[in-house]
């Protein structure tokens, strides 16, 4: 800091400069995230001091989230009866607003945890957790915070979890199984109906992540069950920041029971409220109102519309990708495309540095990552494919 405040026209100045410096989303397909819809970026604006840390102050802005997790749950098909009222369960569903994937990951982990050795007491050992190997890296954060072993489930040859190595992994100790609906390197849905029978047989927890999926696949042409309409399901985490089109940092965590909040629940001295059951304390109430606002604007048809743009995009690139030669490893389920180049990782840093192409890499086996959103056009696959063409050829 300086001595003395620079002027704004410095200030911005210098920001400009920063910004330019920021990929914008044109030439973008490894993100997960896009622009926010310009509703959602008003709606921030407007409740950009609001602190859902501190929910006595802000009502109005709490409000706002309890609606937006009352519309997730309809969305995830939530129970509606047999859900008592309170502060935290008012709605038809149980749950808040997170700062995304990670946090809704950690603390249903973190529930199943504080559930299980409440519940029976003298639970000895080490509590475990199931999840499949294409399970996104927060999962390896909860394995080195939470004090739980999480065992990785092997995957099919279509890359969804395997049901006989979950089988395999349970033991005495395994308090839940994880599902992903949506992974992230490659769009697959686990098979939630089966790992739902699983869980439910050993009286374990499911969590599914559905962190980028839940924006995408109640609106795909093909129904896949993946939310609380199985009866297994105990929790689900969802991102509005991702195909939602809300403001960054958006992420949500829904209980089926309230009791799993209540296990999450430390108390807060010096606020305004009792009790928090948070992760983080101080939260943008910014992110609540801007989730609201896109959500009703856009509606189900609007949501369906963009995922319909997005699934065109993934046909249009599979189709003219096996006219060029490449294939895809899976048929893509969602908006997520895994295709077979020679030597990935070279014509990653080659279309990066020659077309300004930014794409990633899955982990195994490595083949080009594509991640078709809303920010992405027919024309930029043309030309993309015109590019990678150049590439490969090169190599
Ligand atoms: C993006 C993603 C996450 C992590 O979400 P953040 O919002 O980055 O914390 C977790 N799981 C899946 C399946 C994801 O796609």
């Amino acid at each position: 800091m300086n001595e003395k405040g620079l002027s704004e026209k410095e200030i911005f100045s210098y920001l400009e400069d920063a910004k330019s410096e920021d990929t914008n989303y044109h030439r973008v397909l490894s993100s997960m995230c896009t622009h926010p819809h310009k509703i959602a970026i008003e709606a921030n604006r407007l409740f950009i001091e609001a602190n859902l840390g501190d929910l006595g102050l802000f009502f109005g802005a709490h409000r706002l989230e309890k609606e937006v997790v009352r519309m997730l749950g309809k969305l995830l098909h939530a129970p509606s009866t047999d859900i008592p009222s309170g502060d935290s369960c008012e709605s038809s569903v149980c749950g808040y607003l997170t700062t995304g994937g990670t946090e809704s990951n950690i603390q249903a982990v973190r529930g199943m945890k504080n559930l299980v050795t409440a519940g029976k007491k003298g639970f000895e050992g080490i509590p475990n957790v199931i999840i499949p190997e294409s399970a996104h890296f927060s999962f390896d954060k909860v394995a080195d915070m939470m004090g739980i072993e999480v065992r990785r489930a092997a995957l099919d040859s279509e890359f969804r979890v395997d049901l006989a190595s979950v089988e395999e992994l349970i033991n005495q100790n395994t308090i839940g199984l994880v599902g992903i609906a949506g992974n992230t390197e490659f769009g697959q849905i686990d098979p939630i109906d089966k790992l739902s029978e699983i869980a439910l047989e050993n009286e374990i927890f499911l969590h599914v992540d559905a962190a980028f999926g839940g924006f995408v696949i109640p609106f795909l042409e093909k129904p896949h069950p993946f939310d609380f309409e199985v009866p297994g399901v105990t929790s689900i985490a969802i991102d509005p920041h991702k195909m939602g089109l809300s403001t960054i940092p958006s992420g949500a965590l829904l209980f089926r029971s309230p009791s799993f909040l209540d296990s999450l629940k430390v108390s807060t001295p010096y606020l305004t409220t009792k009790a928090q059951f948070t992760l983080t304390g101080t939260r943008s109430g910014a992110s609540a109102a801007a989730t609201y606002a896109v959500m009703k604007y856009l509606g189900y048809e609007g949501y369906r519309k963009n995922v319909q743009h997005c699934m065109q995009l993934t046909s249009k690139m599979v189709t003219e990708a096996r006219k060029a030669g490449f294939e895809p490893l899976i048929e893509p389920v969602m908006n997520v495309v895994a295709l077979k180049v020679p030597n990935p990782d070279l014509v990653r840093i080659q279309l990066l540095k020659r077309f300004g192409w930014n794409v990633s890499i899955t982990r195994t086996p490595r083949a080009l990552r594509l991640v078709l959103m809303p920010h992405n056009s027919p024309e930029d696959i043309d030309a993309f494919l015109e590019d990678l063409k150049k590439v490969t050829a090169e190599i």
